[in-house]
């Protein structure tokens, strides 16, 4: 088998109808893989304004090309879909063997469609795929799920699953394999919404480079790399906790929900804490920094739960978000979030809005359940948790996602509500890091850290130039460029914590001997592919209806002093819209952030170019998106052939 499947699986649950289909040669040349086919697929495939839990919606589940290869950290698997949170293009990242699974399948990508009446699961291996009750299944936690169909289809089978979550549609259900999770977007609550519990995949098989020796060379050269790389042997040792520290030292560690930028009970969660309950480390398919911490809680009301982290993100969601900084709580609300499968971001940021409601007298005890929620009390966020999971009584709204919860309980509620988009904020302060606010602010699937990281304010890193993290201004092309290279990573599916010092150069070796194709080793194409993604994945925000004025933070970011962040005290993003200035500039979007007709055309993206005009011509909203009319061949619609 090539790196390349060239086909996707297509799985309709409503007829039940399953079909292969080969992905155009355009497709390929212009978005590469990964997230650039997720793009194509859903922009291409999705009527605008329709239901993100109704039939008419799809769940793309996607490899890299290099998947499944012995290049080391390019096995993770994505999946895309419209988010039931957002209402825009949500995209979530997962690991462990699932990516490679679906490639020794044969697929590059698979598409569901539809809706089933009863739940069920996808059963794909090298005879063929079927669409399987699963009505015992529903109802079981994800590590549940996952036990009963590896007894059912061998212990190799490869499960990526839903829990209880994702079955009662809680807006940030998780797709779980193993104890890893594609976490963001709701991706899981698509599955619940369309009675799919799992697809699990037995496949077996070994890729086969373009060139097998000068691909063997280059694995070689980046496993020895590897070796010493003092990046990989932190990640090794530690995972992404020793981003602790860095955010304390910047004040950009957001605690009670935002209010301040240093956390006063941090020193619980500094790596040191962890190496007592260390038991082993995890890793993807072909990955030898094997970030993953597996933690046991050894003592205290929650000894004996376990997790595949915390990673920082969840150390943050649980720690100080809503004020608590007993590690082993944080653990454990880690695990219950994992085997009921909900996103440990949004379920922590949603708990810690409730807490500032709480303590600003918004809600009371009565309407929370008569649960306390004072920060801190980790108890009681435990029962929410699971209150979340069951949508029950104040966890039903909770499940909505804080702007909705917001929404529904009024009294000023929306000014606690930390999110962009709709989607609940990370673990980064932006008022200290005032670039990653504007990637925030811009991001299309909205407040995530993974859309573009600007490592020039986290690090220090002065490529291509060095920033001032606390300057309100000059900072819209660093995020324009952050966010191609993520898109262009992403095409991929290349893991940010393991390729560890890989040069643009290996880079390029890796991928000419894997496919034969020397395009993809030319750097500025594979950064325009990202931009074309970026684009794409706005052109479908645009004809959704959004624009400007969804491009923007909470209140509290734009108004309110930033409290107790060393250096970033007081600091308020004050200028958001000229940063947005530079930012659409810096991407050829017009003032309304919608993509010039030249940008688009450039892009190669006349399609697009034209379905975007009609629709905000009829909207009154392209009032200076003429652009250039340069004779560019557009992305032509090729009927997608079906075997
Ligand atoms: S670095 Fe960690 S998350 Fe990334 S591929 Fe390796 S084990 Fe998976």
């Amino acid at each position: 088998m090539s790196t390349y499947a060239g086909r996707l699986l297509r799985v309709d649950l409503t007829t039940r109808a399953v079909t292969i289909e080969q992905i155009p040669e355009q497709t390929k040349r212009d978005f590469v893989g990964g997230r650039g086919f997720g793009i194509r697929y859903l922009f291409d495939e999705l009527k605008p304004g329709i239901d993100p839990l109704g039939p008419e919606n799809k769940l793309i589940l996607l490899t890299g090309v290099l998947a499944g290869t012995s290049a080391q950290g390019f096995s993770k698997w994505m999946a895309m879909t419209k988010s039931p949170l957002t209402g825009c293009v949500g995209r979530s990242v997962g690991g462990g063997n699932f990516g490679a699974a679906l490639k020794f399948a044969g697929f590059d990508l698979v598409i569901v469609e539809g809706r089933s009446e009863t739940p069920v699961y996808v059963h794909a291996q090298s005879d063929g795929v079927r669409v399987l009750d699963a009505r015992d299944l529903w109802g079981l936690d994800t590590e549940r799920t996952q036990q009963v169909l590896r007894s059912v289809h061998g212990a190799n089978a490869q499960i990526a699953c839903i829990g209880p979550a994702g079955e009662k549609l809680v807006r940030y259900a998780t797709i779980t394999h193993g104890r890893r999770t594609a976490s963001r977007c709701g991706v899981g609550t698509v599955m619940g919404a369309k009675n799919l519990k799992a697809v699990a995949v037995n496949a077996a098989g070994q890729i086969t480079p373009d060139d097998p020796i000068a691909f063997q060379r280059a694995v070689q050269t980046q496993v020895k790399m590897l070796k010493t790389h003092p990046r990989r042997v932190k990640m090794t040792t530690s995972g992404t906790t020793s981003l602790v520290e860095v955010a304390d030292r910047l004040g950009c560690f957001p605690t009670r929900n935002f209010q301040a930028g240093r956390f006063e009970g941090i020193e619980a969660f500094l790596p040191a804490h962890f190496a007592g309950m260390k038991t082993r480390n995890f890793g993807c398919y072909s990955c030898m920094t094997r970030c993953g911490q597996v933690h046991v809680v050894a003592e205290g009301q929650y000894a004996g739960a376990f997790s595949e982290g915390p990673e920082y993100e969840t150390i943050w969601a649980f720690g100080g978000q809503v004020g608590n900084a007993d590690l082993g709580a944080v653990i454990a609300a880690e695990a219950a979030c994992d085997l009921l499968g909900l996103d440990t971001i949004s379920t922590g940021n949603c708990i810690g809005f409730a807490c500032e409601l709480f303590e600003k007298g918004i809600i009371n005890t009565r309407e929370a359940d008569d649960l306390d929620l004072s920060w801190g009390n980790h108890p009681a966020f435990l029962k929410l948790v699971q209150k979340i999971a069951d949508r029950e009584g104040f966890g039903t709204l909770l499940g909505e996602g804080v702007k909705r919860a917001a929404e529904r309980i009024g009294r000023g509620a929306h000014r606690y509500a930390m999110h962009a988009k709709g989607l609940e904020l990370p673990a980064y302060e932006p008022r200290a890091i005032k670039g990653y606010g504007l990637s925030y602010a811009t991001s299309n699937i909205g407040g995530s850290h993974m859309y573009g990281r600007p490592r020039q304010e986290i690090y220090g890193t002065p490529d291509p130039r060095p920033v001032d993290r606390l300057a309100d201004e000059g900072k819209g092309d660093i995020i324009a460029l952050v966010q191609k290279q993520q898109a262009a990573e992403e095409v991929i599916v290349t893991c940010t914590f393991g390729n560890s010092g890989l040069s643009a150069d290996l880079l390029r070796d890796l991928l000419i001997s894997a496919t034969g194709n020397r395009e993809l080793g030319d750097a500025a194409r594979l950064e325009q592919v990202g931009e074309r993604i970026v684009c794409l994945e706005r052109a479908f925000n645009v004809r959704e209806g959004l624009d400007r004025k969804d491009d923007t933070l909470p209140q509290r970011m734009l108004t309110e002093p930033l409290q107790n962040a060393g250096s970033a005290t007081g600091e308020v993003i004050r200028k958001l819209d000229s940063m947005l200035d530079e930012y659409y500039n810096a991407l050829g979007y017009t003032h309304d952030g919608i993509p010039s007709r030249g940008k688009m055309l450039e892009l190669g993206m006349l399609d697009v170019a034209n379905e975007i005009a009609v629709g905000c011509l009829d909207e009154g909203r392209l009032q200076d998106a003429s652009g250039s009319s340069g004779a560019v061949s557009g992305h032509a619609k090729e009927r997608h052939s079906r075997q």
